[in-house]
């Protein structure tokens, strides 16, 4: 794993930190990049990562697994320039069955998880003066779940969490921006049934779900050199399901 990976100081792409990268839309952000010449690290729990890529344990919902995540990286590419907060977890019921604890583990991952990665992220990339900040939220956010409350609360929060990041963060030349995937192809939504699938894609006006690689190519865009005037920006790839909003 580590022999494929280019040495720090190569001056030939950025350092890039997929949370969640080892499966669904994070992978395919973590693939996205490495083709556009990115040198990228994967985290997540299991500490995973596919060939060519760097493989670190993380847990975003503990500040000292973040840190120790990033003090790993740092290490081994150097500083981290683009970052892709995208784990996340869903713990779906109604609110008369919502637990206080499914609440706060569905925010302490997907929001407060956000918010420890961009704050052990910020202070190096405010040093190199440049950045890019990429949360994934959800069209829900936007539009709602039934029995998604929690989750709906924890990728709302991640916009105005993000627009606060980009009023802050500018003069530092550090973008920071939401991506808002719609239905997609993945294990999170392979664990659904048949029946909340066709609920989830019949707002949907091509009556499909999308694929992780949709997702990613917007990712990828705004991780360029070509995006930098784009920041705060909400961005849905969801079929037009949210038709923008
Ligand atoms: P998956 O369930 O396939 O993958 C989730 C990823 O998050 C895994 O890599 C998992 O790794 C990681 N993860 C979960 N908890 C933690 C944690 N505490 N610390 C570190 N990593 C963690 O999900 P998707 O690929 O479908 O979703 C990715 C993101 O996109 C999520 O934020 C999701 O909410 C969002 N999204 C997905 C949509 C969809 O239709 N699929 C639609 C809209 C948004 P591991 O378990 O190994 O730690």
């Amino acid at each position: 794993m580590a022999a494929t990976i280019r040495p720090m100081g190569a001056n030939e792409g950025r350092v890039a930190l997929v949370t969640g990268g080892n499966r669904g839309i994070g992978a395919a952000c973590a693939a996205a990049l490495t083709a556009a010449g990115e040198r990228v690290a994967v985290a997540s729990r299991g500490g995973t990562a596919p060939a060519g890529m760097l493989g670190v344990r993380l847990d975003v919902a503990n500040s000292e697994s973040v840190d120790k995540a990033f003090t790993e990286i740092e290490a081994e590419l150097g500083p981290v320039e683009i970052v892709v907060s995208n784990a996340g977890i869903v713990r779906d019921t109604l609110l008369a069955t919502m637990s206080e604890d499914a609440f706060q583990e569905v925010v302490d991952t997907n929001l407060l998880g956000a918010y420890r990665v961009a704050k052990r992220a910020s202070r190096p990339m405010m040093r190199l003066r440049r950045g890019r900040l990429i949360f994934i939220s959800s069209v829900v956010a936007s539009v709602g779940g039934p029995g998604q409350s929690n989750y709906a609360a924890s990728k709302a929060g991640l916009i105005g969490f993000a627009r606060s990041l980009a009023r802050e963060l500018a003069p530092r030349n550090i973008t920071s921006n939401v991506v808002a995937p719609g239905p997609i192809r993945t294990d999170m939504t392979d664990a659904l049934t048949e029946a909340q699938r066709e609920q989830l894609t019949a707002g949907v006006p091509g009556g499909r779900m999308g694929e992780a690689e949709d997702v990613a190519a917007l990712v990828a865009f705004l991780a360029s050199p070509q995006a930098g005037y784009i920041n705060g920006a909400l961005i849905p790839v969801d079929g037009g399901l949210s038709m923008g909003h």
